[in-house]
């Protein structure tokens, strides 16, 4: 039997920061992940950092998470890139978007320009004619979240936190029981990902699956991670849907996604959802119908009932804590989430509103 200020189950990007943070504090930490570290859908997301703003939960935990993320930037092997994202407005009709998330990215606190469409087509060539402009975020950058989450892990091992190469089959009241039979004791941190409702039934998710194209290497074909103005449209409905959104790797390659599906969790690439996320892409970026792609992937997100990440402590438990949920967005928010967490575990008052995320509302 050993015993442990914090149990950790799970070390995607959201467990991984949490091991960090409270590794930092002094605490006494155990990761609990059969491993590869970052090998869950940590692995097949896009590594975007992003500030989104369609509500004041989302931007207050983005904008919170990327002022966090100054402090990771260098982390070995997290392949950061402050490249900016570019919004890219279709019509005139989105154009007419621009000056409301600007100003509400303002109200935040986050610096933005709006672009007009010649200088769209001077800061990204490749995009097609006719668009009407766009909303440039400079500070705005990608990582490698696998490499972020293994370094996150090593770090927090070498202040003391130990990973036992485990699943865990159930938790409890301040313990976790593991499959190869042992028990750990301590306060217990579930940031298994998917597979939460395997061990905390009464926290359902929706998982919803994603398509990502990589390109062979093409340095400088485009410059900015653009994503389609509207694409926060594709993320709130429920029908399945695509959202152009491409992303120059730090190699040259170009990262193409993406799709959103729920009720499909199997693996398989669908060719059918690719050809129509990539004619979506060809229409802003004719040019790069001519690139190579050599590797399409999936990954499913997990998201929860109404879209809000679950972080903080589980109703009805002793010692049960959770941070998962955060469908298209963990990568973005994962230091955040984990900061907040751990300033809840030490009962510091949080940096923001903790409300919207309290897991309580789901059995409410
Ligand atoms: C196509 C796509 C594109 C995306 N793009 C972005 C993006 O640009 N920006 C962004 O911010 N986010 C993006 N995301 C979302 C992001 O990848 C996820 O929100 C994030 O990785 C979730 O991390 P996690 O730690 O909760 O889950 P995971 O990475 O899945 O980690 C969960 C871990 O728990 C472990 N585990 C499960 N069960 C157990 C158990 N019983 N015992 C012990 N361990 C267990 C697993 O092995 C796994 O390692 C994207 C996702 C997809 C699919």
């Amino acid at each position: 039997m050993s015993a442990h200020d914090l149990i950790i189950v799970g070390a995607g990007i959201i467990g991984a920061a949490c091991a960090d943070a409270a590794s930092a504090e002094g605490l006494g930490v155990a990761v609990v992940e059969p491993g590869p570290v970052g090998g869950g859908v940590t692995a097949a997301g896009m590594g975007h950092l992003v500030t989104m703003d369609a509500a004041p939960w989302e931007l207050a935990l983005t904008h919170y998470s990327l002022g966090l993320w100054e402090s990771l930037r260098e982390l070995p092997g997290s392949e950061y890139s402050r490249c900016g994202t570019l919004w890219v407005a279709r019509d005139d009709a989105e154009g007419a978007r621009i000056a409301d998330k600007q100003a509400r990215l303002a109200d935040a606190g986050v610096h933005a320009e709006a672009v007009d469409a010649a200088r769209l087509r001077e800061l990204e060539p490749e995009l097609a004619p006719g668009l009407a402009g766009g909303l440039l975020v400079p500070d705005e950058g990608v990582v490698y979240p696998p490499a972020v989450a293994r370094e996150l892990v090593t770090r927090a091992v070498r202040r003391g936190a130990t990973w036992h190469r485990a699943r865990a089959t159930t938790v409890g009241d301040h313990h976790v029981v593991l499959d190869d039979g042992r028990r750990l004791h301590g306060t217990v941190l579930v940031a298994a990902g998917c597979a939460l409702p395997s061990l905390l039934p009464e926290l359902p998710l929706r998982l919803r699956k994603g398509h990502l194209v990589i390109t062979q290497r093409y340095p400088g074909t485009v410059r900015h991670q653009l994503v389609h103005l509207g694409y926060a449209d594709s993320v709130h409905g429920d029908e399945a849907s695509v959202a152009f959104n491409v992303q120059p790797r730090p190699t040259g390659q170009l990262l193409i996604g993406s799709s959103r599906e729920y009720g499909r969790v199997d693996p398989g690439v669908s060719m059918p959802m690719v050809r129509r996320m990539l004619r979506n892409t060809f229409e802003f970026l004719p040019g790069i119908r001519r690139l190579n792609a050599l590797r399409i992937w999936t990954g499913l997100r997990p998201a929860s009932v109404d879209g809000r990440p679950y972080i903080g402590r589980v109703a009805g438990r002793s010692g049960i804590w959770v941070a998962a949920g955060h469908e298209g967005l963990g990568v973005s928010t994962a230091p955040g989430t984990a900061r907040l967490l751990v300033d809840q575990l030490l009962g510091r008052r949080p940096a923001i509103d903790m409300r919207p995320f309290d897991p309580v509302r789901v059995a409410a």
